[in-house]
């Protein structure tokens, strides 16, 4: 039987991507150094290189390595060979931002989203508005900007660009958003769950930026939790792009209704929204007592937050415990997948100083590995995550695939 090839591997283009990848995450890297983090030799090195300067997508830096003796040329990404639009769809805030191709965001809208009665077709022309707008303030003609990356609350189709059903965002329902946007805007369209957006900003841009990790998983404790996974510096969204509902993981079989449904999620239990109700049912008081009435829920948290910082143990009880449930779903979840690094991120870590670390230590506890010391860190970029790596997506799908396109029209 003739073996049914799946698919063709061109080894060169691979070695290209690698040389292009590796420099966008550390943001410079000489020949030599290249050579040795990849395998490939010198001249195969020096020849992807001078392929790459000849298109215009690397340039030498100014910055020489090595202090004494003959010092090593540094090679960089030119961030202005073109840029990106990234949109970070929030229930609180929604960002749209223009990127260059180093994640720096040259110019930004933000649209709230707290106000009541929001239609989804009022909220699209703000959308288009603000894209428009973005790219009018930078003067950066449409022709180079490669597309616009989302970042939504999920479930979406990413084959299909739809939204399905998000339980904590009723503002779409089955919208083929990648569809209305294109047509809108004439620009290509890149749809992503929101949590999947801030990971690729924490790995490319934030926490793991810099770093030899190429392996991360990013949690996000919000108003909601999810959570993205990286493996080998690629994005891991699933068969039918639902993976990274870390939020939906059972750790209560009798524990409170979720907004999925179902009974005792992390979400249930560890969530900004969690946490909202549980002030609300085990310290009635403190409703009238923080005038919680009326407040959007993002401000009813951070009133909580601030009861909490200025002492009220009844609110810190309650917090303290989310982060502890929190830190051993984390240990669960190293124990399954031993990632180099988790980053934990999200409004209850930015917001309240102590949830980090209790949930550091309760998953230290619950980690089986012989070394307890899980790489762990803190999301860097914080509320601008999903929207840099909402550019960011479109910036790989850039280096991954159209680099090699650009490549072999040049030979023809
Ligand atoms: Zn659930």
């Amino acid at each position: 039987m003739k073996r049914q090839v799946l698919h063709t591997i061109n080894l060169k283009n691979v070695s290209r991507v690698t040389v292009l990848n590796y420099i966008r995450h550390h943001g410079k890297s000489t020949r030599a150094n290249l050579s040795n983090v990849t395998g490939l030799t010198f001249m195969a090195i020096k020849n992807i290189l001078e392929e790459l300067e000849d298109l215009g997508l690397v340039q030498q830096s100014d910055e020489l390595e090595g202090k004494i003796g003959r010092k090593a040329a540094n090679y960089i990404i030119n961030k202005d060979y073109a840029y990106t639009i990234g949109i970070h769809i929030n229930m609180f805030l929604t960002r749209v931002a223009l990127m260059n191709l180093d994640g720096e965001i040259l110019e930004a809208v933000r649209i709230p989203m707290n106000r009541e009665h929001m239609e989804t077709s009022q909220f699209m022309d703000d959308l288009c508005n603000a894209v428009e707008k973005v790219i009018s303030k930078s003067k950066i003609p449409q022709e180079k900007i490669l597309g616009i990356g989302i970042g939504t609350p999920g479930p979406i189709d990413v084959e299909k660009g739809t939204v399905l059903n998000p339980p904590n965002f009723r503002l779409f329902r089955y919208f083929p958003l990648r569809e209305v946007l294109q047509t809108r805007l004439n620009l290509p369209v890149l749809l992503n769950k929101d949590t999947n957006a801030i990971a690729m900003g924490e790995f490319w841009r934030g926490a793991a930026s810099g770093t030899l990790y190429e392996s991360i998983i990013y949690v996000d404790a919000d108003m909601g939790i999810g959570s993205g996974m990286i493996t080998d510096g690629q994005l891991q969204i699933g068969a039918n792009s639902a993976a990274g509902e870390f939020g939906h993981v059972t750790i209560d079989f009798d524990g409170p209704v979720c907004n999925c449904g179902s009974r005792g999620c992390l979400e249930a239990i560890s969530s900004g929204l969690s946490i909202l109700r549980q002030v609300k049912e085990i310290a009635p008081s403190k409703r009238q007592a923080l005038k919680l009435e009326g407040k959007h829920e993002v401000d009813q948290l951070t009133d909580i937050f601030a009861a909490a910082a200025a002492g009220d143990a009844e609110i810190i009880s309650i917090i303290n415990k989310a982060a502890l449930n929190m830190g051993e779903a984390l240990g669960s979840l190293v124990n399954l997948l031993d990632p180099e690094l988790v980053v934990l991120g999200g409004m209850l870590v930015y917001e309240y100083e102590p949830f980090y670390a209790i949930a550091k230590d309760a998953a230290e506890n619950k980690c089986l590995r012989v070394s307890k010391d899980i790489q762990m860190a803190r999301g860097k970029l914080r509320y601008k995550a999903g929207v840099i790596g909402a550019g960011e997506i479109v910036a790989d799908t850039f280096f991954s695939k159209t680099v090699n396109d650009l490549l072999s029209k040049e030979k023809e």
